[in-house]
């Protein structure tokens, strides 16, 4: 364990030469530090169809290659040596067409706040429609940056083309921004500060936790590790109370443990209820690490479906946010189902 924090602090300090000099890119581009949350940013903005952004024209890096006993198959959680008390906290950051999506600062704050690092899985759309946020995520050494397609679509119903649109477009948007981030004079002064944030997204969450075998293997043609989760904490539906929340956390996690919650404003008592669950899982010993890092620690534990709880139970989604064509809307029905 202490050779994996070890690594990731290392890779980004910069210098120990000066006491003033900022350690993480962070630090650097944002001086006066992160701005904290603001209200404006909460709540999701419906919107006409402008809201659909343009994928950004991006040439993408080289994709790595998925390891063969893992293609076609969703990581839910992670097998660890005995003894090693890892919990991988993750938040979606969905965003539909036609929407804005929010950005739930309490949640950010938090976590900067106690150090507690923490895996995004967010919206190609949102991460363009939420840019100055996004380069502070992706420059955050706390965080790691995900994908969960480019706007929320149940790629079981999608054409060959909307698929590698989905699956690629959260990869052009990842790098358009951090390539803005490395022209700012704050990264060019911080060379090795920039260059150890990831070139690629290497990870990916499918919008409503639904796949289809065509899309895994499509997921991990693109160079992407696909991402489910073992503990499932209900945060979107308004009803699940801060105490529900943060009991599922604690009494659901062991382990190696996948978590899965929502950042984008549909997370309605997620913020209220981390101070609830985060002393509480240190206090049973465990430590927060990025997905990346959980995954490196063990063996992942593998399966050829992707579902919430149990195999299947995913499907739902074809009926209840159908897809007809490209440009349809899913409807959003939070008394009858939960967006995921
Ligand atoms: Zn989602």
């Amino acid at each position: 364990m202490a050779a994996i924090v070890l690594a990731a602090a290392a890779a980004y300090t910069v210098s120990t030469a000066s006491a003033a000099e900022p350690t993480s890119l962070a630090a650097a581009c944002w001086p006066g530090g992160i701005a904290r949350a603001q209200s404006a940013e909460l709540k999701p903005v419906k919107g006409p169809r402008t809201f659909d952004l343009a994928i950004p024209q991006q040439s993408l890096a080289p994709a790595r290659a998925i390891p063969a006993a893992w293609r076609g198959q969703a990581i839910r959680r992670v097998e660890l040596p005995k003894g090693l008390k890892l919990v991988a906290l993750t938040f979606d950051l969905c965003e539909s067409p036609a929407e804005i999506a929010g950005y739930d600062g309490p949640i950010f704050d938090y976590l900067r706040t106690n150090g507690v690092k923490a895996t995004f899985f967010s919206g190609g759309k949102w991460l363009v429609s939420h840019a100055e946020r996004s380069r502070q995520i992706i420059a955050e050494p706390l965080f790691e940056t995900a994908s969960h397609g480019w706007a929320h679509r149940n790629v079981r119903q999608l054409s060959s083309a909307e698929l590698d649109r989905e699956i690629l477009g959260p990869q052009r948007a990842y790098e358009a921004l951090r390539g803005t981030l490395g022209k700012a004079q704050c990264a060019i002064q911080q060379p090795a500060a920039f260059n150890a944030l990831p070139q690629r997204i290497g990870l990916f969450r499918f919008p409503f936790g639904a796949c289809s075998s065509t899309a895994l293997q499509r997921v991990h043609d693109a160079g992407l590790l696909s991402i489910q989760w073992d503990v499932s904490t209900g945060d979107p539906d308004p009803h699940q109370s801060a105490q529900a929340i943060a009991r599922a956390i604690v009494t659901q996690t062991r382990p190696g443990s996948i978590v899965l919650m929502h950042a984008n404003g549909r997370g309605h008592n997620t913020a209220a209820a981390l101070p609830l669950a985060i002393p509480k899982l240190k206090a049973l010993g465990y430590t927060f690490v990025t997905v990346s890092e959980l995954i490196a620690a063990g063996t992942p534990v593998l399966t050829p479906t992707c579902y919430d709880s149990r195999p299947g139970d995913t499907d739902k989604y074809d009926r209840l946010f159908p897809i007809v064509g490209v440009r349809s809307e899913p409807r959003h029905d939070f008394r009858t189902t939960i967006q995921r």
